[in-house]
């Protein structure tokens, strides 16, 4: 079936999404096609904007429109415990909670020797250079329960004892390999309450 240039390229974008089969892209571009101007306006400069106003902090490596970030900047809290996490959807998780008063750092990925992605691969350097710079007591690594997250929290913990800094591991309330992204906030209040040594 041939579409008229426009809406086949349309298709094409739809389809680049993640989980967006070609059936989909094209009812989604038909849909598209259907809706007012000023809602598709509006659509098409959120995309860009998104892609235009936002950088990753650098000290934290959070997902920001401003930089450093709004809690990098944040001087009402905790400068000691500097909490770890795979990205930025898991600083929004545990954000919604409200009980975590610390920094945090986003690693943009985690350490995986089956796929051969090592330490230098993800943000851990500047992890250490704020380390070394700040009086930092706690590195809580909230890294998921899954083989590369456990990877990554060992490495983490064995590059940083040595240094004196104590490391903790958000407790096993969180099941092997589900995300901290959508755990419940009980289940992740509790996981951050009973977090051990490592
Ligand atoms: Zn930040």
């Amino acid at each position: 079936m041939l579409y008229p240039t426009p809406i086949a390229k349309l298709i094409d974008s739809y389809s680049k999404l993640p989980g967006i089969g070609i059936k989909t892209a094209t009812r989604l571009a038909f849909y598209t096609i259907g809706m007012e101007d000023d809602v598709v306006n509006e659509f098409a400069k959120n995309l860009l904007a998104a892609k235009r106003d936002l950088t990753y902090c650098s000290i934290c490596g959070n997902l920001t429109d401003q930089d450093p970030c709004g809690i990098c900047q944040d001087t009402s809290r905790d400068q000691s415990t500097i909490l770890i996490v795979e990205d930025s959807r898991d600083v929004t998780a545990l954000e919604n909670i409200q009980e975590y008063h610390g920094l945090y750092h986003v690693l943009h990925g985690l350490i995986s020797p089956m796929n051969g992605i090592g330490p230098d691969d993800i943000n851990l350097k500047t992890l250490l250079t704020r380390l070394m710079e700040n009086e930092v007591t706690e590195v809580i690594v909230a890294t998921n329960a899954t083989a590369d997250g456990e990877a990554t929290s060992m490495y983490i913990s064995r590059v940083l004892k040595p240094a004196g800094i104590k490391v903790t591991r958000l407790a096993r309330g969180l099941a092997v390999g589900s995300d901290i992204e959508y755990a419940d906030e009980v289940t992740l209040l509790r996981a951050i309450e009973n977090r051990t040594e490592l």
